[in-house]
């Protein structure tokens, strides 16, 4: 078995300003204000619009990310309705191939275990047993998962066996509205803390892509020194 963190790729070519300023050009159709256009004019244009709640202008802009985290994240994720998704198939792959090294990729619930106040407060003894616990459950898992597929069983009746850590690939589209949404939802402290570890890491991102439109959401709950 291999354990690999949570990841992201931004697919979407991001240039902040550029957005900004097709955002502005759709905004001021509303108020035909086409005539305020400026180089820059654009920033306090679309923090205006947040600021009065005027979202469904941000609207008009799509990102494509590509995240690697566990089935059991991903689970939640395909719950947001506005957005379209592309996941690693377990009715196809066959992780027994040498394609994936004959092996179960299993993300790290470390990153998880240390935003989960409860968990991350118990004595490092027992923290350091609760993971061994895990990783005794994902090597099982892969056994009889092996097993199954050497006995002729395919890839879609093997996966029953695996288990939530399994790691899956996940194209999200979304428009930056739902964008705001979905972080509104899973960076807050009630969002599962393997959630809110992804989430997180992707809206530093965004934060740092399109300040604006990502400020009051990163100001709001990145704030946690456990999360830098
Ligand atoms: C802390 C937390 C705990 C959760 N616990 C559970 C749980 O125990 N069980 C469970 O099943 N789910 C749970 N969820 C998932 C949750 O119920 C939502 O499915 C998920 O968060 C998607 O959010 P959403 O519905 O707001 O938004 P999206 O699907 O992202 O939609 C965005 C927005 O569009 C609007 N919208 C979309 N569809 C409709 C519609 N049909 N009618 C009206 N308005 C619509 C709403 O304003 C919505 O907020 C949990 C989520 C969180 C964050």
């Amino acid at each position: 078995m291999k354990v690999v963190s949570p990841a992201f790729e931004i697919l979407t070519p991001i240039d902040g300003i550029e957005i900004l300023k097709t955002i502005e050009a759709v905004g001021r159709t509303c108020y035909k204000s086409e005539d305020k256009i400026t180089d820059d004019s654009c920033v306090n244009f679309v923090q205006g619009i947040i600021n009065r709640g005027h979202e469904a202008v941000i609207e008009h802009y799509n990102i494509t990310v590509r995240l690697t985290n566990d089935r059991g994240v991903s689970h939640e994720e395909v719950r947001h309705r506005i957005a379209s998704y592309a996941q690693e198939s377990t009715r196809y792959c066959n992780y027994a191939k040498d394609k994936f090294g004959n092996e179960i990729t299993y993300i790290d619930i470390r990153g998880g275990m240390e935003l989960d106040p409860k968990v991350s407060k118990l004595d490092v003894a027992i923290q350091s047993q609760i993971y061994d616990e895990w990783v005794d459950a994902c090597l099982d898992a892969e056994k009889h998962y092996n097993k199954m597929i050497s006995l002729g069983a395919t890839p879609q009746i093997a996966r029953s066996v695996l288990n939530n850590s399994t790691k899956t690939e996940i194209c999200i589209t979304m428009n930056i509205r739902e964008w705001r949404h979905f972080f509104d939802l899973r960076c807050s402290p009630a969002a599962h803390p393997q959630m809110r570890e992804i989430a997180i890491m992707l809206l530093k991102a965004f934060k740092t892509m399109i300040p604006v439109v990502f400020d009051d959401l990163y100001k709001k709950y990145v704030t946690d020194a456990k999360t830098e």
